[in-house]
């Protein structure tokens, strides 16, 4: 039996140059991702988290198999992608950004725009104009809807567009990039009943970037945590909230009132300070000038990755499975 993930990344590397900086500077690079690995299992919810601002989370992750990246290895399928894989080596790959209109032109009818998909593949129309229509049923639209132009849809039929967009060509994977952080919390919750139905229906698995962590945690079966482009820590989501074992992972959970019930131990700490430029280099721990439990240690040596035991590690000198809890100093 092959046992292979869906997707297996590792020690992925997706930088850009920095806007409005220097140009001709070797450094003025963003780092959005800095040697990540992950794995996605078929049918999997990976939560993807990190803190607002400055979007790189979202960005780098958004890039996990999508688009160009400057090195690493990504296997998708059984199938190794190179770092500049064109979209249809990437087939099984979809998207699903926060704003519907992103994979919508406002002039078009919306199953053209839906079908986009298969028909720049060179399907014809018919067949195109039937998958369309089987997939608005699929997310709850009305057949009668296709010839209506963006406009003519609420925000949340806006996103269930983008889905059925995303779904033609009936991908195994979908990276969901804030799908909901635009919408009223009512809606909200019908877009992620919806997306927990086609996963079922579809077999599909999903790739949820979110700064949300009520929400990440409802949707996912795995988390992964993100800071400056380097997963800090990665847990089964039901591990993560109960026993979060970065600082980092603690102060964001420490941040969200009604997650304050968890069973981790320790007084809350909410984070300070503002989050270093993804372009800086760092010598030791990037979380080191936030983190309220540094160590010498932290100054000098870049974090290893400590495998705790029942799928969960943490990029920390502090972290240790349970019962071995001796620090550095
Ligand atoms: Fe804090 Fe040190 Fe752990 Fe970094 S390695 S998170 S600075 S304790």
């Amino acid at each position: 039996m092959n046992d292979e993930p869906l997707l297996r990344v590792r020690d992925l590397r997706v930088h850009f140059p920095v806007r409005g900086s220097v140009p001709w500077s070797a450094r003025a690079t963003v780092r959005a991702l800095d040697g990540v690995d992950l794995d996605l299992a078929h049918g999997e919810t990976l939560g993807v988290v990190g803190e607002s601002g400055g979007g790189m989370t979202t960005r780098g992750a958004a890039n996990l198999g999508l688009q160009r990246f400057d090195s690493g290895e990504i296997r998708f399928a059984g199938r190794t992608l190179g770092p500049d894989s064109r979209a249809g080596e990437r087939d099984g790959m979809q998207v699903i950004f926060q704003d519907p209109f992103a994979s919508l032109n406002p002039k078009r009818r919306v199953w053209k725009s839906v079908g986009e998909p298969m028909l720049v593949r060179g399907e014809r129309r018919g067949t195109t104009r039937d998958r369309v229509a089987e997939m608005f049923a699929a997310v709850g639209l009305l057949s009668g809807h296709l010839d209506r132009l963006p406009h003519e849809f609420s925000g949340g039929q806006r996103q269930r567009l983008a889905i059925a967009r995303a779904l033609v060509l009936r991908p195994t994977m979908i990276v969901c990039d804030e799908p909901v952080s635009a919408l009223d919390v009512s809606v909200q919750s019908q877009i992620l009943n919806l997306l927990n139905d086609l996963q079922v229906q579809f077999g599909l698995a999903y790739i949820f970037i979110s700064h949300d962590l009520t929400v990440v945690k409802n949707v996912s079966d795995r988390i992964a945590v993100i800071y400056l482009g380097r997963i800090v820590e990665s847990a089964p989501a039901e591990r993560l909230f109960a026993a979060p074992a970065h600082p980092y992972t603690r102060a964001l959970l420490d941040a969200v009132p009604k997650l304050a019930g968890r069973g981790a131990s320790g007084p809350r700490r909410l984070l300070e300070g503002e989050m270093p430029s993804p372009s800086q280099v760092f010598r030791g721990c990037p979380f080191r000038a936030r983190c309220p439990v540094a160590v010498d240690i932290c100054d000098d040596l870049p974090p290893p990755v400590i495998d705790l035991g029942g799928a969960h590690s943490a990029r920390c000198h502090l972290a240790a499975p349970q019962g071995q809890e001796d620090k550095p100093t």
